[in-house]
């Protein structure tokens, strides 16, 4: 199933996890796909190394979700070190395991490695999958406090109507914790033309060594009100991930409240938090 047609008849409930290690057996990861697909989500995704490593697993694992527990799925595809024939390849085992959605990615640099320069961005690779395997459903991601390469905000929305234009169906967001963000860049798209669905990324932050890298990363603002429970609890793990589970819950029943178009749980392969957030979410959605 096209993930982009269930927008219309639901606020979307989905989940992301990450393929086992290549040192791990696949099987490693069936336990959490199992008692992840119990919790009836409207898909789960798959993420994909950008340096090559991991793509085949991704494939693997997207397609034990969709036919071996028959959750909908989706396949991260990043394409900085892609080439045309790696994606046509890539391209034909998800037809052959039956995949049909994509979340088409740039993926980062691997400092001192050269990106390919195929596919420059993730438009590039959206315009070749539109041309040449047109029935793939196609997601793109977006960025809420824009993205951290981005000169400006308005170049960053124009960059993502162009994504759109190349034929992206539907988006999701990076991790935000500050909803009202969130909200002021959904003003944004409808500004620039930007009428694709766009689903909420949540991120149930853990423990506070995660905290300190998503902020790193991606440059998430913290709220006072979530820098002063981790200043307090952050030596104690339990509390941490108590904190992590209701910060979720509340952001989300707020964004639910508010008429977003989805919800995407980065669920860190973590069954028991997805469970607490879904059986607190579920009578919302
Ligand atoms: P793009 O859309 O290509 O944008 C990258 C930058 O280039 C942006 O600053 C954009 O404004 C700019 N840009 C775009 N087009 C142009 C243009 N024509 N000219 C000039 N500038 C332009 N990474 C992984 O490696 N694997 C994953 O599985 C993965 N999953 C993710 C899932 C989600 C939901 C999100 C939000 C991110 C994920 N990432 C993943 C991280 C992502 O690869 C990085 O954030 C990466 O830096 C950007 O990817 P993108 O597809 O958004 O890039």
């Amino acid at each position: 199933m096209h993930t982009n047609n269930l927008f219309a008849q639901k606020t979307v409930f989905s989940f992301e996890v990450f393929p086992p290690k290549r040192d791990m057996p696949l099987t490693a990861i069936y336990e959490t796909l199992r008692a992840l697909s119990s919790l009836r989500p409207d898909f789960i995704s798959v993420t994909c190394g950008a340096n090559g490593q991991g793509g085949n697993r991704t494939v693997e694992v997207a397609a034990a979700i969709k036919n071996q527990y028959h959750c909908e799925t989706a396949a991260h595809m990043p394409c900085i070190y892609l080439t045309e024939k790696e994606a046509r390849q890539t391209l034909e085992a998800l037809h052959q395991n039956r995949i049909e959605n994509i979340l088409v990615l740039r993926g980062d640099q691997t400092p001192g490695r050269e990106p390919a320069h195929v596919f420059e961005y993730a438009s590039d690779l959206i315009s070749f999958i539109k041309k040449e395997a047109p029935n793939f459903n196609i997601i793109g991601a977006c960025y809420p406090e824009g993205h951290l390469e981005s000169k400006t905000p308005a170049a960053d929305i124009r960059h993502l109507k162009e994504k759109v234009d190349a034929g992206a169906d539907e988006l999701i967001s990076q991790l935000f914790f500050d909803n009202s963000l969130f909200y002021r860049f959904l003003e944004r798209c409808e500004i620039a033309g930007i009428q694709v669905p766009i689903e909420a990324g949540i991120m149930p932050v853990t423990n506070q060594k995660q905290i300190e890298r998503m902020v790193t990363m991606c440059g998430a603002t913290l709220p006072i009100k979530f820098q002063r429970a981790i200043a307090k609890y952050g030596s104690n793990p339990a509390a941490i991930q108590d904190i992590g589970i209701a910060y979720a819950v509340d952001q989300i029943a707020d964004l639910l409240a508010n008429g977003v178009d989805g919800i995407h749980v980065y669920t860190m392969n973590n069954p028991y938090i997805a469970q607490k957030i879904t059986a607190a979410v579920k009578n919302l959605l």
